[in-house]
C-alpha cells in the first residue's frame, strides 16, 4: 500500500488526566519519522511549566488571542480543561494530513468528542490507568498538581469513563513499553485497512501484466 499516495491519518489519544497520554505520545513520536507522524501542538491559555517551550509543548497565548482564534474558526476543537483553555489549530493539522503525514492529537475527552463530530475518520484511542490507586500515585508523583486538584481529577475520571464506548481502541497503561507497543500496533494496523486506494493499486497491477 505504500506505493499509493494517501492522506495521513488522525490519531486522537485521549483519556483521564494522569493516565499517561503525554508519556505515551512522546515515546510514540520519538520513535517515528517526522515525515510519517507528527504531534499537533495545541494552543493554551495556561502558563508554561518549567522547561516548557512556546511552539514545542504548546503555543502559550493570552485569553484574548485564544478568543480571536475561536472567532476566526481557527480551531478543529477547543475546550476548557481544569480552568484553562486548550485548542487544536485546524489549518496545521489539515495541512499535515493532506501532505500524507499522520497527526497525533493528545487531548482531553471533551475535545476528542468534538473532533469525532468534525472529523469522524479519526482513530480514537482511550488510555486507561491500571487502577484508580495507581492513577492517584502517578498524579501525586508527577508533582504538578495539589492534593485538591488531584482529588478533583480523580472524581472527574469516573465521569469520563462513561464516554469510552465512543472510542475505537482502549489501551491500559500498566507497563509503559507494553502500552507504547500497543499504540504503535494500532497505528500500523490502521494503515493496513482496505480503503478505496486499493483500486489504484489493483489498476497498477493490471497495467504491469
Ligand atoms: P497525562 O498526559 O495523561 O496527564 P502523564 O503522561 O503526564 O499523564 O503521566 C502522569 C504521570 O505518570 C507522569 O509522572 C508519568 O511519568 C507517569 N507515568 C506515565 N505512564 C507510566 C507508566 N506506564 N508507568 C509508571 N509511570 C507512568
Ligand atoms: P496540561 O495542562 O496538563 O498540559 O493538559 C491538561 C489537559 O488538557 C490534558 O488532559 C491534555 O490532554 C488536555 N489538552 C491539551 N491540549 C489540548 C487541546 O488542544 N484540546 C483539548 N481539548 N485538550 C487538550
Amino acid at each position: 500500500m505504500d506505493q499509493v499516495k494517501h492522506t495521513g491519518k488522525l490519531f486522537i489519544i485521549s483519556g483521564p488526566s494522569g493516565a499517561g497520554k503525554g508519556t505515551i505520545c512522546s515515546r510514540l513520536l520519538a520513535d517515528s519519522d517526522p515525515e510519517r507522524m507528527c504531534l499537533s501542538v495545541s494552543m493554551t491559555t495556561r502558563a508554561p511549566r518549567e522547561g516548557e517551550e512556546h511552539g514545542v509543548h504548546y503555543y502559550f497565548v493570552t485569553k484574548e488571542e485564544f478568543q480571536e482564534t475561536i472567532a476566526s474558526g481557527g480551531f478543529l476543537e477547543h475546550a476548557e480543561v481544569y480552568g484553562n483553555c486548550y485548542g487544536t489549530p485546524r489549518e496545521k493539522v489539515l495541512e499535515k494530513l493532506a501532505a500524507g503525514t499522520d497527526v497525533v492529537l493528545e487531548i482531553d475527552i471533551q475535545g476528542a468528542l468534538s473532533v469525532k463530530k468534525a472529523y469522524p475518520d479519526g482513530i480514537f484511542i482511550f488510555i486507561l490507568p491500571p487502577s484508580m490507586s495507581i492513577l492517584r500515585k502517578r498524579l501525586t508523583g508527577r508533582g504538578t498538581d495539589s492534593m485538591e486538584v488531584i482529588d478533583m481529577r480523580l472524581s472527574k475520571t469516573l465521569e469520563e469513563l462513561s464516554y469510552i464506548e465512543e472510542y475505537d481502541y482502549v489501551v491500559v497503561n500498566g507497563e509503559l513499553e507494553e502500552a507504547v507497543s500497543r499504540v504503535k500496533a494500532i497505528t500500523i494496523a490502521e494503515h493496513s485497512r482496505v480503503t478505496e486506494n486499493i483500486h489504484e493499486l489493483i489498476e497498477r497491477y493490471k497495467e504491469e501484466i
